[in-house]
């Protein structure tokens, strides 16, 4: 019997290609299933605790946007790669972390509370357009969970309004993990909710950001506008 041939080992660009096809369809699919324009969906590359050579490469493959959500981990990245990219922090929020957030970052997709968005707001820095700001809303009613309830929502985006150095785009959620499609629905299908009353109250938001690596479909049936994506273009995570 002859011996089973090797695998070829395969570069590490040609691997990345091929996820980012990947997901790439599964944007489109979902988007064609929900009778959608697929261009109207960000792809939002989750790069936290990847090395900058790797962002280099997604880079070189057409992707300008980057998530992160460790400021250390991230701010060599930022320094390296400077406004060839998009940067968008959705980490958790913590007040000695909002000058550096609102000096080097294009849009925060994790407020949830007025304090830090006033600090995020009086630190952006004068010579910059207004720090986008997504709200974090915690729809899966855990309370170990970050986000606002989905009762306070409307009042802290009302505070929000009258912050001079932040502009105000949308919603964010990061929903409790599960592996069934309709469940995976509810907790957007409720963001989206929420989202269109704000539209109704007289707010003009554009930003649904929902959806990651394992429910992106889930996401962009309820009408997300920007998915996050980390494990699913990166390989997964370690530690
Ligand atoms: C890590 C992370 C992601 C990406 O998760 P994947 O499952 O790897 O796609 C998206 N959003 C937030 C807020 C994250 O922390």
């Amino acid at each position: 019997m002859s011996k089973v041939q090797p695998v070829p080992l395969r570069g590490k660009v040609e691997l990345f290609t091929d996820r980012l096809k990947n997901v790439q369809t599964r944007i489109r699919e979902a988007a064609e299933a929900a009778g959608r324009d697929a261009a109207s969906i960000t792809l939002l590359a989750v790069s936290k605790t990847r090395p900058v050579e790797e962002l280099e490469m997604a880079l070189q493959a057409g992707l300008h946007a980057f998530g992160e959500s460790y400021l250390q981990d991230a701010l060599p990245k930022i320094e390296q790669i400077g406004s060839r990219a998009q940067w968008h922090f959705i980490g958790p929020l913590q007040s000695n972390k909002t000058r550096a957030i609102a000096e080097r970052f294009d849009r925060v997709h994790s407020v949830d509370r007025l304090k830090i968005a006033r600090r995020l707001s009086e630190q952006r820095p004068a010579g910059l357009p207004p720090l986008n700001v997504c709200l974090q809303v915690n729809t899966s009613g855990e309370t170990s969970k970050a986000g606002v309830t989905p009762d306070e929502v409307a009042e802290l985006a009302r505070q929000l309004a009258g912050l001079a150095r932040l502009r105000l785009r949308g919603l964010m959620t990061l929903p409790a993990r599960s592996d069934e499609l309709s469940r995976q629905r509810q907790p957007f299908h409720q963001l989206n909710q929420i989202f269109q009353q704000l539209n109704r109250d007289g707010l003009a938001l554009d930003s649904l950001s929902m959806g990651m690596s394992n429910d992106l479909e889930a996401a962009i049936l309820e009408g997300s506008t920007l998915v996050r994506i980390g494990s699913a273009l990166f390989g997964p995570r370690q530690g």
